[in-house]
């Protein structure tokens, strides 16, 4: 019997994996990993065979049970068996679903923590989640609910934060920002849409809980967090200030209140 790393592969770049989860990928037998898995990551683990299980929100992926019973049964054949997430695989990474099936099946697991892509992104946006006077708490939180699962009341956890990233959003972001207001968050709270966080393409928008219900002004394909909070404020105002520089003929042109107001 062998055993079953689960492994935090870090928000994006290969190189914010941990030691640790390196040194296993270099013994893995087998590893099972999610889109979300930069290639470069791939290369640690030279000698094993690669099985993808990718998910990517709206494309096809492979079923949870199907990952599961996969894990289970490489186990049976392999000494290394591991399961290689994006970011770190206890926060919505569906790692319960995988340990229990492991626990069920007495099989021997271990959990290797990794870069959650929310503080991979505050290390880009460069402002600290919890700035001293500003912000005593955080919350991660998401809108998105499995099948079958119950509609989460993510709202209030969210509108009431003093620092809140929300994972899985980008898509319904205008949506999102009414149903926050609604739910009390002030009007001009600052927001900054982290994309591809880590990765050279990363880009950062900065924007009011008020704007983003006009939609974003970009095309977002990467991954990306919404991240709100008056921590923002003064990013948001250079975010926006930049844009209204460089790109004079934007169709997205934030009213100029939102400046007057951050
Ligand atoms: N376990 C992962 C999260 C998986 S859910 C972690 O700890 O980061 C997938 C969501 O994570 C995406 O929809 C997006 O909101 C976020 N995400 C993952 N990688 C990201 C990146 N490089 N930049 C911005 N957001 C990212």
């Amino acid at each position: 019997m062998g055993k079953v790393y689960l492994i935090g592969a870090g928000p994006g770049a290969a190189d914010l994996i941990t030691l640790r989860g390196a040194n296993i990928l270099k013994r893995a037998d087998v590893v099972f990993y999610d889109a979300l898995v930069h290639p470069d990551a791939l290369a640690l683990a030279p000698n094993a065979r690669l099985v993808a299980v990718g998910k990517r929100c709206s494309q096809i992926s492979t079923d949870q049970r199907f990952i599961n019973r996969n894990l289970v049964e490489a186990a049976a054949r392999h000494k290394v068996v591991v399961r290689l997430k994006g970011g770190d695989p206890m926060l919505f990474g569906r790692a319960q679903e995988e340990i229990d099936a492991l626990a069920a099946a007495g099989i021997a697991y271990e959990i290797v923590p990794g870069v959650t892509s929310a503080l991979a992104a505050s290390a880009e946006i460069g402002v600290s989640l919890t700035r001293r006077g500003v912000s005593r708490s955080v919350t991660f939180a998401t809108p998105r609910v499995g099948d079958g699962e119950d509609v989460s009341d993510w709202a209030p956890a969210v509108a009431n934060a003093d620092t809140a990233a929300l994972y899985m959003a980008s898509g319904q972001a205008a949506q999102i920002a009414r149903i926050l207001e609604a739910e009390g968050m002030p009007a001009f709270t600052p927001v900054v849409l982290v994309e591809n966080a880590s990765l050279p393409n990363s880009r950062q928008i900065g924007t009011t809980l008020r704007g983003l219900q006009d939609g974003l002004p970009d095309r977002i394909d990467g991954p990306a967090l919404l991240f709100f909070g008056d921590v923002y404020r003064e990013r948001v105002h250079a975010l926006i200030t930049d844009r209204l520089m460089r790109e004079q003929d934007d169709p997205f042109m934030p009213p100029v209140e939102w400046v007057a107001t951050l």
